[in-house]
């Protein structure tokens, strides 16, 4: 199962993902592809944001991984551009299992096949006139509940981050 929105607004990919943290439970693992530039820490910043987190939310390219405890859930944010074999001690599966927390990834695929089979798979790319297309792909059938969800709350219109 596949989305895709173009937005033109820093603000409006941070509503997409404010809405998309409205439905979260925990437990749910969200991957963001895409060039340096293209929105992914803004997305996360906007994930944070609907999550009830205050701090600021920073790119953690040289710590790899930064969490902020939210209302509810927590947030654990990574990227994994500067990674290189390190991975492998930072334990980073241990995360995929926490159901109090939402583990979002940077740069994926520096992981590789180690990345689990079912999650969230986002893809933003610049279009050529500026604005940004995301793709989103359901990847398992929870993943595609969570669309399922995730899309109703946006024509719902109510964020409540
Ligand atoms: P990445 O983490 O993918 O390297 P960032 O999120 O750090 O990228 O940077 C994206 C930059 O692009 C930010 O400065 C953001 O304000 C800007 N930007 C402009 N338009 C958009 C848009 N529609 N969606 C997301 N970011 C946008
Ligand atoms: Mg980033």
């Amino acid at each position: 199962m596949r989305h895709i929105w173009y937005t033109t607004q820093t603000e409006e990919t941070q509503n997409l993902a404010i809405a998309l943290a409205q439905v979260l439970r925990g437990g749910e693992l969200i991957t963001l592809r895409g060039d340096l530039g293209a929105g992914k820490t803004t997305f996360t910043q906007g994930l944070a944001r609907g999550l009830g987190i205050t701090k600021a939310v920073k790119s953690p390219t040289f710590t790899l991984i930064r969490e902020y405890q939210g209302q509810a859930l927590k947030l654990n944010h990574m990227d994994l551009y500067r990674v290189e074999d390190q991975y492998e001690e930072l334990g980073l599966e241990e995360y995929f299992n926490q159901q109090e927390s939402v583990t979002v990834i940077e740069w994926p695929e520096q992981m590789g096949a180690q990345i689990p089979d079912q999650h969230l798979d986002l893809a933003i790319r610049l279009t050529p006139d500026g604005d940004r297309e995301i793709e989103v792909n359901a990847r398992g059938t929870i993943y595609e509940a969570l669309l399922t969800k995730w899309l109703g709350q946006l024509e719902g219109g109510e964020h409540e981050g």
